[in-house]
């Protein structure tokens, strides 16, 4: 008998280290039966958030029935894994536990901690390379270090062979319900009294109460490998073969909407891929304009954005909280307490920044674009530090992964690997008139300006305060000068560089 943990990937298909586990696959492999298991760790669940919990418990609502199709189930357990899973393990007689690497630095802490739990119970246990198509240390410079700008890494990323997608485990690579019932109920006798495991059962999902969460406002969206199939699926159907084109528009839905999927590891990055090729034969085939390979070809990129940054994370684990570009005096971060409130509210009087933080709060997903202007006029505008900002997204979103977020709130703050530039500056009014030119996303979210015209809206802060307590008086007025802030934050970085402000 095996032990299958379960982290980030929440899925049956395309599970490299499950698919080790259950011995399917490659011929002579040693696995199986490999009985799952989810573990409500207290450490990470001091870092979730209200949003995240519900998707997480969705996520493992969809995957319990993922394995209750296969005649199998899901054991779920609370406690801290270096105590709870040498116990699963004496319960089910496994002799081995094998799981995905988790690329963070709490993450790696936690695994060196089981690690060591297992070795001093006897029991084997087997990490894959599961998240990434490239693992963190699989492409590195010519002279061996960890890549730090993207378009060198992406040409070594694309040209790599990747792995086809693992196959998913039969009915008898995996422990039967009533297996794992017999040991859940052994564990109950053993060890629920000594507090190691807090909770659980097979099957069992606790509710954001019984953990400590509230239902989140917004809504998180659909779980589980079968949505996240069918969004690729549609996704790759039309929307691919435009992306390039349409994606910096957020009232497109031009987008693959995946995030959370990837994030839970819902869809495996293999199968993904494998599908973003099939799209690239179509798209070279005569039955789609010239241009659908480069479009495909973006869209593929983004997936290595996403090793990218987890790569930077694993080299870099303290980026988390720090600058990885080191400015010679420090910035020296304004951090006015009243705009950042504003901003978290989605009430600064910059239409295209405010419909990102509502869309953010309703939803807990922001379109990439829309991130990215928001970012900016936070670290720009309101000369805030990135971290309050990565900290409100970190709570919001449900897509929140440690290396994508910071990676793009460092690249905002030009703080970053391969980052924005300091000097280059979103101008929030002309960014919202390029690319929401009709006002639909801006309307979408922000009712108080339903109405009015585009061109009004684009032009808010250049209203009288009489103009806009007539067009809209219940939208606030701008609270900030952008072309006042740009100066002070280009003096800003300036010091911070040790350069003169005036210059
Ligand atoms: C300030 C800021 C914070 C961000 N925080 C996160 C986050 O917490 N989690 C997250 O997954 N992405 C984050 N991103 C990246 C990006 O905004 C989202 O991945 C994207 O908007 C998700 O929508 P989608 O699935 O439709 O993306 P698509 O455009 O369809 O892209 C497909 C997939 O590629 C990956 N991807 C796309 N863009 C990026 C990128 N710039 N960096 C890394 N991976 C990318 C994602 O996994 C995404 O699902 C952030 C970007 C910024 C500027």
């Amino acid at each position: 008998m095996e032990l299958f943990w379960h982290r980030r990937d929440l899925r049956v298909a395309d599970n490299v280290g499950l698919a080790a586990a259950t011995g399917t696959g490659e011929e002579g492999a040693d696995g199986g039966p490999a009985a799952p298991v989810f573990v409500f760790d207290p450490d990470v669940l001091d870092h979730a958030s209200d949003v995240r919990v519900r998707r997480l418990l969705d996520g493992l609502a969809a995957l319990r029935d993922d394995y209750r199709e296969r005649g199998s189930d899901l054991l779920v357990a609370r406690g801290d894994p270096e105590a709870v899973l040498p116990r699963l393990a004496a319960a089910l007689d496994a002799d081995r536990v094998v799981w995905n690497r988790d690329y963070s630095g709490l993450a790696r802490e936690r695994d060196a901690g089981v690690r060591r739990a297992l070795d001093a119970v006897d029991v084997e246990r087997e990490a894959h390379h599961d998240a990434v198509l490239h693992d963190p240390d699989a492409i590195r410079t010519n002279a061996g270090d960890p890549y730090s700008v993207y378009s060198y890494y992406w040409k070594k990323w694309t040209d790599r062979t990747k792995d086809d997608p693992a196959p998913a485990p039969t009915a008898h690579g995996l422990a039967d319900a009533d297996r794992l019932a017999d040991a859940a109920s052994a564990l109950d006798a053993l060890d629920m009294a000594d507090g190691a495991v807090t909770d659980g059962g097979v099957g069992w999902l606790p509710s954001p109460a019984d953990l400590g969460f509230a239902e989140p406002d917004a809504e998180v969206g659909p779980a589980g490998t079968a949505a996240a199939r069918d969004r690729l699926d549609d996704f790759l159907d039309e929307a691919v073969f435009a992306y390039e084109a349409e994606r910096d528009y957020p009232a497109r839905e031009a987008t693959s909407r995946l995030s959370a999927f990837l994030k839970y590891g819902e869809i495996g990055v293999r199968e993904a891929y494998a599908a973003t090729e099939e799209a690239m034969a179509e798209a070279e085939s005569d039955a789609r304009p010239d241009d659908a390979p480069e479009q495909v070809e973006e869209f593929q990129q983004q997936l290595a954005w996403r090793e990218f940054y987890a790569q930077v994370l694993f080299h870099n684990p303290e980026v988390v909280t720090e600058n990885y570009k080191a400015y010679e005096e420090g910035i020296a971060w304004r951090d006015d307490p009243d705009e950042i409130a504003a901003w978290k509210r989605g009430e600064t009087g910059y239409p295209i920044v405010d419909a990102g933080m509502r869309q953010l709060r309703e939803e807990a997903f922001m379109h990439n674009r829309v991130r990215m202007i928001v970012a900016s006029f936070l670290t720009k505008d309101l000369l805030a530090d990135w971290r309050h900002g990565y900290d409100h997204f970190r709570d919001k979103l449900a897509d929140h992964d440690t290396a994508n977020d910071n990676g793009g709130w460092q690249w905002a703050a030009s703080t970053g690997t391969d980052a924005q530039p300091y000097f280059r500056i979103f101008n929030p009014m002309t960014q919202g008139e390029r690319y929401d030119p009709e006002a639909e996303y801006i309307t979408e979210y922000v009712p108080e300006l339903r109405g009015l015209d585009a061109d009004l809206i684009h032009e808010w802060h250049e209203l009288s305060p009489t103009q806009r307590a007539n067009a809209a008086p219940d939208y606030p007025a701008p609270i900030v000068d952008h072309s006042e802030r740009r100066e002070e934050a280009l003096a800003m970085y300036k010091r911070a560089r040790g350069e003169d402000p005036d210059e």
